[in-house]
């Protein structure tokens, strides 16, 4: 994997003697990331991506918490106190989460579009030294079309199904298609949760761009529309694929 860098995993409990520094072969795998405001499409976004792109994998963070959450694992429980309150969770207790999956994934030689992750600019130095991010897609889409679009957003707790009243409602008005039971307003989609993201977005990530500008693998889309933006974003993962393509 020519993205996977020698890497060590942080905890003991987690480290296991082969797969510190190991050192791997050669594939054609890419590691993306997508970057945006909480809101703001990175989801619709990545599914369009996958769906062009089949050999990447998704990985959310955001999915991988909630999943913990609704089990009420360990994880879950810590990381349920700062998401229903519009905080970033650790950095102690996400980093490791991540490059475990990031390694595993790069071992098998897998391409990986990680969304969500980092949200810092600690979190996106850890991951420097475990993969080699080759492109960075940041989608710029206005506050206003945010707080919009999220107070549209419901979901079935028991599930995590995901409705929205405007392009993906319930068949009846408040209840979960599968069960029937009531759907509900996540606790980190209520507005006045939704505009604390929104700041800590602009405080802690939005350096995120300016590094990865730096690096030039970043490319920011800006617009309302993910079917006006998609098109761009697909053209430009292309060209940079195709350029990062090595001489076989
Ligand atoms: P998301 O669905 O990506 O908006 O994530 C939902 C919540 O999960 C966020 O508001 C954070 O509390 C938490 N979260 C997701 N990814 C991260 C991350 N990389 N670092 C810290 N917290 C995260």
């Amino acid at each position: 994997m020519r993205n996977l860098k020698s890497y060590a995993p942080l905890s003991k409990a987690s480290a296991s003697p082969s797969t510190e520094g190991d050192a791997m072969p050669e594939s054609d795998s890419h590691f993306m990331l997508i970057l945006g405001k909480p809101g703001g499409g990175k989801g619709t976004i990545s599914k369009k991506i996958l769906k062009d792109f089949s050999n990447f994998t998704h990985f959310s963070t955001g999915d991988m918490l909630r999943q913990h959450v609704r089990e009420k694992t360990p994880i879950g429980k810590e990381a349920k106190k700062h998401m229903d309150s519009g905080r970033l969770v650790p950095d102690d207790l996400i980093i490791e989460l991540v490059l475990d999956e990031a390694h595993k994934e790069a071992r098998k030689g897998n391409s990986m579009l990680l969304d969500g992750f980092p949200r810092n600019i600690a979190q996106a130095q850890a991951l420097d030294k475990c993969v080699e991010v080759e492109l960075v897609v940041n989608l710029d889409i206005p506050n206003e079309t945010i707080v919009e679009r999220i107070s549209d957003r419901w979901i079935h707790p028991a599930s995590g199904r995901i409705y929205n009243y405007s392009y993906n409602p319930p068949k009846v008005h408040g209840k979960d298609d599968v069960t029937g039971e009531d759907l509900i307003q996540r606790e980190d989609d209520k507005p006045e949760t939704v505009l604390k993201r929104l700041e800590s977005y602009e405080a802690v990530t939005a350096p995120l761009v300016d590094y990865y500008m730096e690096k030039g693998v970043l490319q920011t889309f800006s617009g309302t529309e993910s079917d006006v933006i998609y098109p761009m974003v697909n053209k430009w993962i292309n060209g940079e694929l195709e350029k990062n393509k090595r001489p076989q």
